[in-house]
């Protein structure tokens, strides 16, 4: 029940209207007991500051930022994460003293859905397709989890070229090789490979398209990893599934990006039987509206 002693949280982003997050975020304070309440905001780019300022001086524990916003609201931090300075992009504020200090909880929350699934990274082939906000922070996760090695596939060229520029200054060897979309026929023969797929393309309403449409592609892939979630079953994931691979939606990413901000919000940490029931709960509620 909302009270004088409720705590608020919210996101903000442009648009905001299709986003689960109050979902995710509300059922998660009512399972755990905790006296919070969660609303989307639409905010222009022209009023980020005043959201972010206003949010503080509301006392709201945090926020969530997401498209287009995930990088302005940097300068308007006291504190950044390491994690969330080196992938320069915040998509959780949490309160402290003086203002908010921002942290990125989409990648340690890809990781943990990865392993809730049963993907290892470790040793692996891994390809990326997308060069855009995400696509980079995958690959600046991925670098630190010791794969055999990263091809990096976007139909702008150049995108891919400065990320793995950039990755590979960091890991100090080539390990990310950048490639147009079709480079995948340049691939070495080897193991089989992972792939992320960190492209918007086949997001409602485009359903019936992947960023790579041959066989000959799928025939490289063991494991397909779709960070889109909506549909639930996009036509990457029925291209890896008929080529004999595994696909997964970009669903549990979602929800675990959300419970990390959720447990650093409120110092509440979620145990796995309540995450299930989380994804359980809006999973259905996904399919409802869709
Ligand atoms: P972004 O920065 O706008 O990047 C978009 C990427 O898609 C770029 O690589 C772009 O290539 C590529 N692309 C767009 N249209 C294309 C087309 N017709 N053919 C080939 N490539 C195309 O977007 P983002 O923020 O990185 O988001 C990427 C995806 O991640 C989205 O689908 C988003 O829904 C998903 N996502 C999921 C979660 C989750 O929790 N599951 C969280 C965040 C984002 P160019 O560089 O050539 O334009």
């Amino acid at each position: 029940m909302i009270d004088g002693r409720t705590k608020t949280c919210g996101l903000i982003g442009n648009p905001v209207e299709h986003t689960m997050s109050p979902a995710i975020q509300n059922f998660l304070a009512e399972k755990t007991g905790q006296n919070l309440a969660y609303l989307p905001y639409r905010v222009e780019e022209e009023d980020v500051r005043k959201a972010v300022e206003g949010a503080f001086a509301l006392g709201f524990l945090g926020l969530n930022v997401t498209v287009p916003h995930k990088s302005a609201v940097i300068p308007l931090l006291v504190e950044i994460d390491g994690l969330a300075s080196k992938i320069g992009a915040v998509n959780t504020l949490v309160r402290m003293e003086k203002g908010f200090k921002g942290y990125n909880t989409d990648m340690p929350g890809l990781y943990r859905a990865m392993q809730s699934d049963g993907v290892g990274i470790e040793g692996e082939r891994i390809l990326i397709l997308g060069a855009g906000g995400v696509a980079r922070a995958v690959a600046v996760m991925l670098a630190e989890k010791n794969p055999k090695e990263i091809f990096l596939l976007n139909r702008t060229l150049a995108r891919a070229e400065e990320i793995a520029r950039e990755v590979n200054d960091v890991a100090g060897r080539k390990l990310v090789t950048p490639m147009p979309l079709d480079g995948w026929r340049e691939i070495p023969e080897g193991e089989k490979l992972v792939v992320i797929q960190a492209t918007k393309v086949g997001m409602f309403p485009n359903v019936g398209e992947a960023a790579v449409e041959e066989d000959a592609f799928y025939r490289k892939v063991k494991l397909g990893y779709d960070l889109v979630y909506n549909p639930a079953d996009t036509k990457f994931m029925q291209l890896v599934r008929q080529a004999g691979g595994k696909a997964f939606n970009g669903f549990k990413m979602l929800l675990y990006q959300g419970i990390i901000a959720f447990e650093l919000w409120t110092g509440e940490k979620i145990s796995e039987e309540l995450a299930a029931a989380t994804y359980s709960y809006a999973k259905t509620l996904m399919e409802k509206h869709s």
